[in-house]
């Protein structure tokens, strides 16, 4: 269910503490970009290594590669970008707002969704336990007229989608009576493809320069670097490679922050398999990204598979992993396959063979890919949202309070533990500090000695710091602390040779790897 209200208070919250900052925000920002602060850098970098050791570490036969942003210009004639990297763009006359077509047809489809959703739990209500959903569906008349309306358009807008057909797409934004949402209006420009790359030139002297891209995607960096890795890393089928880096697409509608930036990142790997095995390795990526998903426990529930109707130009297969963001379920990742799309094209725009040979079938041939595609910054947004809980405290002795807290699985939250002396003197912060001393090796910590304990509390309750510890003055006579869990605020006291262990236990990726394995 979107939740408007708790969007505004994480985007707030992102730049209270240090999270997400608007870039060049003393200049009034630019738009659709922006930068990572102290905590949102750490917690960047730990999602990335979430995900980069879990492909490279965890699989014997997946390696990970940097190349650079800019390419030969060709590699995008190659790709299909310079001729199809295009959304189909329309403006509403009177708000003068611009949107995707294909965006304002999606969320209407989204809105009958909503309404049948509605109506089948009404009735689960009215019927109790004996309600079955599959039949409700298929026998009440208002559901089945709605989804039927759902499937006209859709197929519609596929047709006219493959056929570049953009009057037609128009057209379904009139014959559906879709509105502009600021307006209200139905005052609807003609459809017009608007390509997303951005260009610039290369060399000192503009005249003379060529025009080159910043890249939109990770993947080609890859497909061009195929055989360089698979010669020299001596790799057989199937084999990965996996690689994060920047993108950046002139996104029309830039909107819901970090979701849809200008300047982005991306976590993209390509397997490279046998043609003939891609359906096995399609559903193998697509079962092992839910699952990487799932095992920082953010609930089950807040993910779902949306199969494509819309396929992009090279892909066989194609399912997005959908997370219930607070503005709904959207896009989280792309599990694509390609099959051998990409190679084919650049072996024959470069005139160089990009063929494997199969030393168990003795013959030669372009493999085919499986690719899993994630934007960095929309799983950053995930952790975000669905960590950010405002919860009543102390309701018991009636001194209600509201404690901000983010619940970032431990794995990811930028600081592990804060080592808090309860007073700034009689020897404590310099007891603190050795504790530090021990830590600070293996964990990321923060040593606070500023105001009340309490204060301290909720400024690490606020970004998401899994534990405090507190040093007192029975730490000095017995080598013990308190240490305090952030999400239920319970203390315990342990001994200081303790910590390394219980920190760690909590805070290693080893747990969760084992799960995935
Ligand atoms: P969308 O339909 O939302 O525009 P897409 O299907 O074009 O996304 P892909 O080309 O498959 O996206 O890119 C792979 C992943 O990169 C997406 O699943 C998303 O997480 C991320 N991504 C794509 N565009 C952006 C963007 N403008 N800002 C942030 N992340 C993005």
């Amino acid at each position: 269910m979107a939740n408007p209200d708790k969007f505004k208070k994480v985007i707030a919250h992102a730049k209270e503490y240090g999270f997400v900052f608007q870039s060049s925000e003393i200049y009034d920002g630019l738009s659709a970009v922006y930068d990572y602060g102290q905590n949102g850098s750490e917690l960047k970098e730990n999602i990335k290594k979430y995900w980069k050791d879990s492909m490279v570490m965890m699989h014997e036969n997946i390696v990970g590669i940097d190349s650079a942003i800019f390419m030969h210009p060709t590699v995008w004639k190659a790709s299909g970008h310079v001729g199809a990297f295009n959304d189909p763009l329309i403006d509403n006359k009177n708000s003068k707002k611009r949107y995707r077509a294909d965006v304002l047809i999606e969320e209407h489809v989204e809105k009958i969704n909503i309404k049948i959703n509605k109506d089948v739990e009404k009735a689960r209500k009215k019927f109790g336990d004996d309600f079955d959903e599959d039949q409700f569906r298929s026998t009440n008349g208002r559901i089945i007229e709605r989804q039927k309306n759902i499937d006209e358009i859709l197929s519609r807008f596929k047709t006219a989608f493959e056929k570049d057909d953009l009057p037609d797409i128009k057209q379904i934004i009139i014959d559906n009576g879709i509105a502009c949402p600021v307006s209200g209006s139905k005052n609807w420009t003609d459809v017009r493809q608007f390509n997303l790359m951005f260009d610039t030139k290369l060399g000192s002297v503009s005249e003379d320069a060529d025009l080159i891209y910043l890249r939109p995607e990770t993947a080609q960096g890859i497909f061009v670097n195929y055989l360089n890795v698979q010669k020299t890393g001596r790799m057989k089928l199937p084999f990965g490679i996996a690689q994060i880096g920047k993108a950046f697409r002139n996104e029309i509608v830039a909107r819901q922050f970090i979701f849809r930036m200008r300047e982005f990142e991306q976590m993209e790997m390509q397997f490279f398999i046998r043609p003939g095995e891609e359906d096995k390795w399609f559903e193998y990526w697509r079962d092992a990204r839910m699952k990487w998903h799932k095992a920082l426990g953010m609930g089950d529930e807040n993910y779902r598979f949306h199969d494509h109707e819309n396929m992009a130009h090279y892909a066989k297969a194609a399912t997005d992993i959908e997370f219930n963001f607070p503005f709904g379920f959207k896009e989280l990742e792309g599990i694509h396959s390609r099959t051998d799309f990409d190679l084919s094209q650049h072996q024959k725009f470069s005139g160089k063979k990009l063929q494997y040979f199969d030393p168990e079938t003795n013959e030669s041939y372009v493999p085919y890919v499986i690719e899993t595609s994630i934007g960095l910054d929309r799983m950053f947004l995930t952790v975000l949202s669905n960590s950010f809980e405002e919860e009543e405290i102390n309701k018991e002795n009636g001194k209600t309070e509201i404690r901000t807290v983010l619940r970032i699985p431990e794995v990811l939250a930028p600081v592990k533990a804060a080592i808090l002396p309860l007073v700034k003197k009689d020897g404590l912060p310099e007891k603190a500090r050795k504790i530090l001393e021990q830590l600070k090796y293996d964990f990321n910590c923060q040593y606070e000695e500023k105001d009340s304990i309490g204060k301290r509390y909720r400024r690490h309750d606020a970004i998401g710091t899994p534990f405090c510890i507190t040093v007192d003055h029975q730490t000095l006579e017995d080598n013990t602390v308190t240490l305090r869990y952030r999400d239920t605020m319970e203390q315990e006291r342990i001994k200081i040779d303790e910590l390394n262990s219980i920190i760690d236990e909590k805070v290693n990726f080893k747990k969760l790897f084992k799960e995935l394995n």
